[in-house]
């Protein structure tokens, strides 16, 4: 009975899979902020390598991986594939359940499979300094390991409130030699401005962001890097589903449902791109894809398909996807990584074309899951990979029901030791199920840019 399913190193993907290129229309371009004319090149140089800008843009369906990016990715890649033999046992499920494990990075989570390539970039074009935002910390602790690797300087700027909340995250940063910075700071004006108004303010990623653009814009050997939502990012991450693909050919399966958990939608297009294009392409039909996302910030289950802005201050360009508004504030959830008012601009395609199923869950449900996934496989998932988990179960239960014996492919997307008070709280009846109230979200949607 085989439990693991390893590939050589060589078996690393050597291209990243631009599910553009299968699109059956072009997306909607992003949108300037202050002319509403689409976005060109020129306008992102000041914040972002040309590669990378190329990557964003391009119609190109194989774009090569870089052999420096290729080796650094070999501290942890091609991750494992899990067959969850004993989950399957507990379920009494006629389902196949496996889960590519992302926690194995030496940041604990799938966001070194962009930061690597975002510093290289950066790094060929002679920058010297990488800005960024943290929520949670994740991003964050990635590109700090990834910037020290090619010797660039990094500035983290950490929501306040987390800064205080999760202070081993801002250790990691530290180990690899970043520099972390408890948002809103003095250092900026953005910061400046909302300390004046309220020097208690726990800070939230919409001013971290603002702060982060403006270190890059105004410092010319300074760029910006993004952990989420934006095409590059997806690309960076289809070596999580290229891997798993391959894994699976190794045992003659193909899944008939790939699931993830959707906060700006990255390890879910990094699982889920590889299979949805065979579906565009015809290569593989009645493939199920399913996102899954919290009920309290439910995106795409409660959001409109819209332009809008990616912060709060209304500086970003505006992108067509799934949002609740760009002044949307969900709740403070343990699942910080899920909190974005939009998601990636492809996944949101690809939802409003019914190629992706959006579900959303309750958080003491996932928690749940992710409790009977610690006591089978071992494994303490990170409360956003929980999600996936619940996505999951709740199939397998399905398959019970039905007979069917489903092939179920889903995205452990990292792992939970730094999120153990989450798990507390949950123990300790703690975690709230927060609904959020249609009002809210028609009061918040009521205030999208107007797009001609
Ligand atoms: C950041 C994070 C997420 C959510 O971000 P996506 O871009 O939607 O993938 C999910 N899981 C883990 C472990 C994360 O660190």
């Amino acid at each position: 009975m085989q439990t693991k399913i390893y590939l050589d190193e060589e078996s690393i993907p050597r291209t990243w899979y631009n599910i553009q290129a299968d699109l059956p229309t072009p997306l909607d371009p992003p949108l300037h902020p202050a002319t509403g004319r689409p976005v060109i090149p020129d306008d992102l140089a000041p914040i972002f390598p040309k590669e990378l800008i190329l990557q964003e843009m391009s119609q190109q369906r194989d774009i090569p991986v870089p052999d420096e990016v290729r080796e650094i990715l070999k501290l942890w890649r091609p991750a494992p594939l899990y067959r969850a033999h004993r989950l399957e046992k507990y379920l009494k499920t006629p389902a196949k359940i496996y889960y590519k494990y992302e926690g194995v990075s030496p940041a604990g989570s799938h966001k070194p499979n962009t930061a690597i390539p975002q510093a290289y970039y950066n790094m060929k074009e002679g920058i010297e300094r990488i800005a960024t935002e943290t929520g949670a910390g994740q991003w964050g602790s990635a590109l700090a390991f990834a910037t020290n690797i090619f010797d660039l300087e990094c500035t983290i700027y950490m929501v306040r409130s987390s800064y205080a909340h999760k202070p081993y995250r801002k250790s990691m940063m530290h180990v690899w030699g970043a520099e972390c910075i408890p948002s809103p700071s003095t250092k900026t004006a953005a910061g400046r401005a909302v300390l004046e108004k309220d020097p208690e303010t726990t800070g939230s990623l919409g001013i971290a962001i603002s702060e982060a653009v403006e270190d890059a814009a105004i410092n010319a050997n300074t760029h910006y890097a993004l952990g989420s939502v934006l095409n590059h990012v997806c690309l960076h991450q289809t070596v999580i589903g290229l891997e798993a693909r391959e894994q699976l050919a190794t045992v003659d399966s193909y899944p008939d449902v790939v699931i993830g958990s959707v906060g700006g939608g990255s390890n879910f297009a990094g699982i889920a791109f590889p299979f949805a294009g065979d579906i565009l392409t015809g290569k593989a039909e009645g493939t199920e894809i399913i996102g899954v996302e919290p009920a309290a910030c439910p995106t795409m289950t409660k959001g409109l398909y819209e332009y809008d802005y990616g912060d709060v201050a209304g500086l970003t360009p505006m992108l067509k996807m799934y949002t609740l508004g760009h002044e949307f504030v969900p709740p403070s959830l343990h699942s910080g990584g899920l909190r974005y008012h939009g998601d990636s601009p492809i996944v949101s395609r690809l939802v409003h074309d019914g190629i992706i199923t959006p579900v959303s869950y309750f958080q003491n449900e996932v928690f749940a899951a992710a409790e009977v996934f610690a006591r089978t496989e071992g494994i303490i998932v990170a409360p956003e990979a929980a999600h996936a988990v619940k996505g999951a179960i709740d199939v397998a239960l399905e398959c019970r029901k039905t007979g069917e014996e489903k092939t179920i492919l889903f995205c452990n997307s990292g792992h939970g030791h730094f999120d153990m008070t989450a798990y507390d709280a949950y123990h300790a009846g703690e975690i709230i199920d927060y609904e959020c109230p249609d009002d809210l979200i028609r009061e918040s949607l009521s205030h999208l840019p107007k797009v001609r």
